[in-house]
């Protein structure tokens, strides 16, 4: 397993589709996903050019914080229960899975004098084993939001269905990019519509043809996972 490789052949395909979409690559942020890896495989990847790294889990989040070097920034990228905030609060540069008001009042109240940046998730393909907010109900969530004053929303993000075939998730993609671009157009006061984070490692060039600016990969870089 070469990291170094990956990692490059990762930049390159990432550039590559943010060009075809007619955007420049460093538009394009590559969080790269280290659930299950350990440090010194994440410090190659960093050593080669990564500069976010993503957790799904706040236990491993909060294992592996102090190895990594201070200018590296984190992201939650997985369902956060309104219990564990406390562990991350203080350590996260963005959470990508804001999905109920209980859980930002949680984080307004634990943020003390931080704001606290997030991604709304969308649960855009409906489906029941997926957390994330319904299109419908979106805006009035977003409405709901003005409440909290120590979080504030940067963008949206959504998990495609796992499909083989990466076109088949192109529509949801589609779908996504076609809500941010009309939320954005709203000018919400307390919404920053900046950050559209969808595209893992089946989907990610499809996911920036259709204007994602964060994509979050996993086994492109680091391979299979087997726990
Ligand atoms: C694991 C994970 C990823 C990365 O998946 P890969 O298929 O390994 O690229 C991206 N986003 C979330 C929310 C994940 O849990």
């Amino acid at each position: 397993m070469d990291i170094r490789y990956n990692v490059e052949r990762v930049l390159d395909r990432v550039a590559e589709a943010a060009l075809r979409a007619g955007r420049a690559p460093q538009d394009v942020t590559v969080v790269a996903v280290t659930k299950t890896v350990d440090v010194a495989r994440i410090m190659e990847a960093i050593n080669a050019g990564i500069k976010h790294i993503g957790e799904n889990r706040v236990q491993e989040f909060v294992k592996k914080h102090d190895f990594i070097p201070a200018g590296i920034k984190r992201h939650l990228i997985g369902t956060l229960q309104t219990n564990k905030v406390k562990y991350i609060v203080d350590k996260v540069d963005l959470i990508h899975s804001l999905d109920r008001i209980s859980l930002a009042k949680e984080l307004n109240k634990r943020a003390g004098e931080r704001i606290i940046p997030v991604l709304i998730q969308v649960n855009i393909s409906r489906e029941s084993t997926k957390s994330g907010i319904f299109e419908e109900d979106l805006e009035s969530f977003i409405e709901q939001l003005q409440l909290f004053d120590h979080i504030r929303v940067k963008g949206l993000m959504t998990i495609a269905p796992l499909l083989s075939d990466p076109e088949a998730a192109r529509p949801y993609f589609a779908r996504l990019k076609k809500l941010f671009d009309r939320i954005k157009e709203r000018r919400y006061p307390h919404i920053d519509m900046e950050y559209l984070s969808m595209g893992m490692t089946n989907d990610f060039e499809v996911a920036i043809e259709e204007g994602a600016n964060i994509v979050r990969i996993g086994r492109a870089i680091f391979g299979e996972r087997y726990v």
